[in-house]
């Protein structure tokens, strides 16, 4: 008789756990952890940190002024020299404000969890726990050092963990996103636009709308004509996205506008198109004689480009398929801490967290019965990639 996969008893193994899970579920939902909120957001720390030390993990608390503390959590194979390191990587923040929860409280309905942060991604954080309970009672032998790492602000840009990302993302082999995937088949995300974010500020030169307006400089007329500019540089077909979303300028009717300012959201597939819109914004000129012009900003996350998630979803997908599962993948238009390993050139695997859908709105939710199927599939890349 053929000996079956290891993927596949970890997948039996997790099935009967979803209880279990959920349970631990809603006390990671619980724990509301905004990130702008230092207080609630430790006390969810605690409350994650305390799940890993009853299993006997290594657990850092890297402590933050501003923000809630970061997780490093570290689990070494017994032959303890450990020649390689695999990096999980996940948020504990979510984008609800302390006190969402009573207006959308934690529900299991339908064979769906609900909540705020269910889907991105506190489920994700269960599922990683009990990939790590499932591979000791497998007793599969760990040829890596595993490291997960929970940051508290994800989703306001990772200001106070880009470092620790990217220094952890650099001593390791390949790196696991638990970003919610896409849809309800829960595709994992192969590509990822980069995001940024860009500010031009027009001065022009007051002066009477009516007396003198030969003497002004009306800046908002060449912010008009610097956003009627950028806008062709959109090109769908290569995913370039310019977008000036928020726009400002002027004081009164009868003064000529002196000041004009435009906040542009900006977005790209490639990062040879990243440095080229960078290049094209910083060198925008005024058409106005006299007016000045100043640009701010740029990519905050690089794209993800396929490359460096080929090999390890070409991995998963065989490790899925061992279990019985179909496994897709897509593009993301947004970008995660993935965009961050993946510009290091590290192999980067993302949306290998819950299944479910609308991310960041009150209807967000878990498809559950995918939870073990998902912690399934995250342990059995642990222990042989
Ligand atoms: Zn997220």
């Amino acid at each position: 008789m053929r000996e079956s996969p290891l993927s596949k008893l970890l997948l039996q193994l997790l099935r009967p756990q979803l209880p279990q899970m959920l349970a631990m579920l809603r006390k990671f939902v619980l724990a509301e952890s905004p990130s702008l909120e230092k207080l609630p957001a430790d006390h969810c720390c605690g409350i994650v940190a305390g799940e890993w030390r009853k299993r006997k993990a290594h657990v850092e608390r890297v402590p933050q002024k501003r923000r809630g503390d970061h997780l490093r959590i570290t689990w070494a194979p017994q032959n303890a020299r450990a020649p390689g390191q695999l990096l999980v990587l996940g948020h504990y923040d979510t984008v609800y404000a302390s006190g969402t929860l009573a207006k959308v409280p934690f529900r299991i309905s339908g064979g769906k969890a609900y909540g705020p942060g269910t889907f991105d991604m506190k489920a994700g954080l269960v599922q990683a726990l009990f990939a790590l309970d499932a591979l000791r009672q497998s007793k599969a032998a760990l040829r890596k050092r595993i490291v997960f790492l929970w940051t508290s602000d994800e989703e306001i840009g990772s200001d106070s963990s880009r470092k620790l990302i990217e220094s952890e993302a650099q001593r390791s082999d390949a790196v696991f996103v638990l970003e919610p995937s896409f849809g309800p088949r829960g595709l994992l995300k192969t590509s990822r636009k980069g995001v940024g974010e860009a500010e031009i500020i027009v001065h022009g030169r007051a002066s009477h709308a009516g007396l003198a307006p030969q003497e002004g400089i009306n800046a908002v007329h060449e912010l008009a004509r610097q956003i009627t500019r950028i806008q062709e540089w959109n090109d769908p077909r290569r995913g370039i996205s310019v977008n000036a979303d928020i726009i400002e300028g002027g004081t009164r009717t009868n003064v000529i506008a002196e000041r004009a300012r435009a906040v542009v959201d900006l977005r790209a597939t490639r990062i040879a198109d990243m440095r080229r819109l960078e290049r094209r914004l910083h060198s925008l000129r005024p058409s106005a004689a006299g007016a000045r012009l100043e640009v701010h900003g740029g990519f905050n996350r690089a794209p993800m480009e396929r490359k460096v998630s080929a090999a390890p979803f070409v991995h998963a997908k065989f490790l899925a398929a061992q279990m019985g599962l179909r496994l897709g993948e897509c593009a993301a238009g947004g970008g995660s801490d993935g965009n961050l390993t993946a510009a290091l050139g590290i192999p980067t695997l993302d949306g290998l967290g819950a299944v479910g859908d609308a991310a960041h709105s009150a209807h967000e939710f878990v498809i559950v019965k995918t939870m073990p199927e998902r912690a399934a599939l995250l342990a059995a890349l642990l222990a042989s990639s």
